[in-house]
């Protein structure tokens, strides 16, 4: 057994303020590591040491083995904690760092190494009577044997990277003309991603959940189980929800499964944290599909119902210390739901969102815990993870964490970065979700009502708000007058008006002052009767109809964001008479995203269909195949292969 006294942290974000949190509470120093894009960003400041360690790619920087040890060498901390993500279940990078005499804090390289490929997790589950789903992980891994394997498996058959993580590499195939596309986009985004093309096969279970099992085990050969968590909503296979306890599984069920991932942790002598996988199917039965040898994204779900801190007993185990419990003695307590907050757009298909978060207030309810990595100020690029915060709230009852999860992610407030807050509270919003009946497939499924984006209530008392957010400011000081609208009148023969472009549409707002501080403003169909009751330049707040709220505003360049009970809105003013716009090129692609152009499929000259691949596009890992929207001839191709375009940026042109 030894002490540790300082621990280096591998990582970035939310997961490495996490660690620094318990390390902190414990006594333990923290050493955070940093890129060019993190020198002020929030982990780098909340560490007790910082060392810079390369340029913002993750390449040259956080999947840096080498700049970490010596990092860690340089600042002699005892331990590393990787995080996840990253170098998390890298067995070369634990084992560099056992060679150097620092304590990873995490499974043995072994154990990683074996459970790195989720081929050999299948026979390894299998070798101890774990059901498995029907699949094929053999070896010859050609076209022509994979398109035979999905022929026998029969359709829907779901392809992974066997090296694969984040539901990169993953692709649901239906019909029979889809397998060689899709045979080579999850070869290709596979060696990209984890530099090994392997694949596997498994019949793709419809209407399935995904409900894992923690794992806890010590260096004594002491193993238990922290129960399950449900994490079936999810969007490109990767979760956004998560839940315990699963409202699906009975206590006999959490038995059984609980016994399964004991059983396969026993096999692997597995040490420190780590979480079994399975697939539940409609009829009951699980499989198994993978071990991820880390510490999760949803852990705090477990955390919450256990009252256990999961990096606390990580970091004893790696001491030698023996788990201070049993299986008998772990009990759980309540409800707890996880929500993801991305910066994406899921009117965008979920396509990464870059930007600066120009204001950013969480809020604070009893039994809500929010573990955060980014604040006002931060900017979130393409080199990273777009995930922002998770918002995680318990309850004595699923009714009651829920509730207060939906109540928590009304009120937080983002402005500047589009993000799936919106589209999250419709999820949760959903009677399915709220009766325990959704599925795996389910956001994909209903995806069209999901991310409707109206809300004529939100978009009435933004445009009302803002209307009298300009109106207050040409009174109050003509200092001001630099924020008024070019199309503002301040005519004494007409009311005056503003065009505004509100989300996806554009509203006409005319105001007519009836006395003090009280006007009546006509906007989207309707006339409101409104009041100011105070205001000052970051707020305003207002009666409207009768009904009190108070708008949080901020003005940046042309845009103003506003935040109420009702939600967030970002208000663009538009000038009265718009230019004419460029008339788009006919045919023309212009990239929806920030990324890298990662292959043009496409020459000069080649004549092309509607809907055939031209181009991929890559941010964040996700590949986007980009398709011709017309019949017609290549014409221009604008970009490189290698470059890296913004969002509206021309890509090809057709004739
Ligand atoms: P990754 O390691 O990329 O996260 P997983 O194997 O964990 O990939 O699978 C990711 C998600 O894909 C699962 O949570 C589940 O929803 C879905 N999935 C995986 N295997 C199957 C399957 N055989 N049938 C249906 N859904 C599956």
């Amino acid at each position: 057994m030894r002490t540790i006294h300082k621990i280096l942290i591998a990582n970035r974000g939310e997961i490495a303020l996490r660690i620094m949190q318990t390390c902190r509470a414990m006594g333990i120093a923290t050493v955070a590591v940093y890129s060019e894009a993190d020198a002020t960003s929030p982990h780098t400041r909340f560490a007790d040491e910082a060392v810079f360690i390369g340029a913002a790619t993750a390449k040259e920087s956080y999947l840096s083995g080498e700049r970490i040890l010596a990092a860690a060498h340089a600042t002699k901390a005892d331990a590393i904690h990787p995080g996840y993500g990253f170098l998390s279940e890298n067995a070369e990078f634990a084992e560099a760092c056992a060679n150097i005499g620092v304590t990873f804090i995490g499974p043995s390289p072994q154990a990683i190494q074996q459970m790195g490929l989720k081929i050999a997790g299948r026979e390894i589950a299998a070798a101890v009577g774990v059901p498995t789903v029907p699949g094929y992980n053999g070896e010859d891994q050609s076209n022509a044997a994979l398109r035979d394997q999905m022929l026998s498996l029969g359709f829907p058959v779901l392809i992974k990277a066997s090296a694969g993580g984040g539901g990169k590499g993953m692709r649901v195939v239906r019909l029979m003309s889809e397998m060689d596309d899709a045979i080579d986009g999850a070869r290709r985004e596979a060696e990209k991603s984890f530099g090994d093309g392997s694949l596997l096969l498994e019949k793709y279970i419809e209407q399935a959940r995904h409900v894992e099992i923690q794992i806890l085990g010590d260096t004594h050969g002491n193993l238990v189980h922290l129960f399950e968590r449900d994490c079936s909503l999810q969007r490109r296979h990767q979760k956004i929800i998560e839940e315990s306890p699963s409202p699906v599984v009975t206590a006999e069920l959490r038995e059984r499964m609980g016994a399964a991932a004991v059983s396969i942790g026993k096999a692997l002598d597995y040490t420190n944290a780590g979480t079994v996988e399975f697939i539940l199917a409609p009829n009951g039965e699980f499989y198994f599909i993978e071990v991820n040898t880390r510490l999760q994204v949803e852990h705090p779900v477990t955390e919450m119902i256990t009252g256990l801190d999961l990096v606390k007993l990580q970091i004893e185990i790696a001491e030698g210390k023996p788990l201070p419990f049993a299986q008998s003695d772990l009990k759980t307590h309540g409800h707890a739901i996880e929500a993801r907050l991305y910066a994406e757009d899921p009117n965008n298909d979920f396509l990464p969102a870059t930007g600066t978060i120009h204001d950013w207030l969480l809020p604070a309810i009893d039994g809500l815990r929010i573990d955060a990595g980014v604040e006002q100020g931060s900017d979130i690029g393409i080199n990273y993870d777009p995930m922002l915060a998770k918002l995680i709230a318990h309850g004595t009852t699923r009714e009651e964490s829920l509730r207060k999860l939906r109540y928590a992610l009304k009120s937080l407030l983002i402005q500047g970065v589009t993000t799936n807050q919106e589209f999250l509270l419709r999820l949760l919003g959903r009677p399915e979700f709220a009766n325990g009946n959704t599925h795996t497939g389910f956001i994909a499924e209903h995806l069209a009502e999901l991310t409707k984006a109206e809300d004529a209530e939100l978009d009435r008392a933004s445009a009302i708000a803002a209307a009298l957010y300009w109106q207050k400011s040409w009174q109050s000081s003509d200092a001001l007058m630099a924020n008024l609208p070019p199309s503002y009148r301040n005519n004494p023969y007409r009311n005056p008006s503003l065009k505004l472009q509100l989300g996806t549409q554009e509203a006409l707002v005319s105001w007519r002052h009836i006395a003090s501080d009280q006007f009546e403003v006509t906007t989207l169909d309707t006339t409101a009767q409104a009041q100011i009751l105070s205001f000052d330049a970051r707020h305003i707040r207002l009666v409207i109809d009768g009904v009190q709220r108070s708008f949080r505003l901020m003005k940046v360049g042309d845009h103003l964001y506003l935040h109420s009970s009702l939600g967030s809105r970002t208000i663009t003013r538009l000038p009265r008479h718009p230019e004419v716009q460029a008339a788009a090129e006919q045919g023309s692609m212009i990239s929806p995203m920030p990324g890298l152009v990662a292959k043009i499929l496409v020459a000069v000259g080649q004549a092309v269909k509607a809907g055939d691949p031209l181009l991929i596009l890559e941010a964040m890992k996700m590949e986007q195949t980009m398709r011709a929207a017309v019949d017609g001839i290549v014409e221009t191709i604008r970009v490189a292969e290698g470059e890296v375009v913004g969002p509206g940026a021309m890509l090809i042109t057709l004739k």
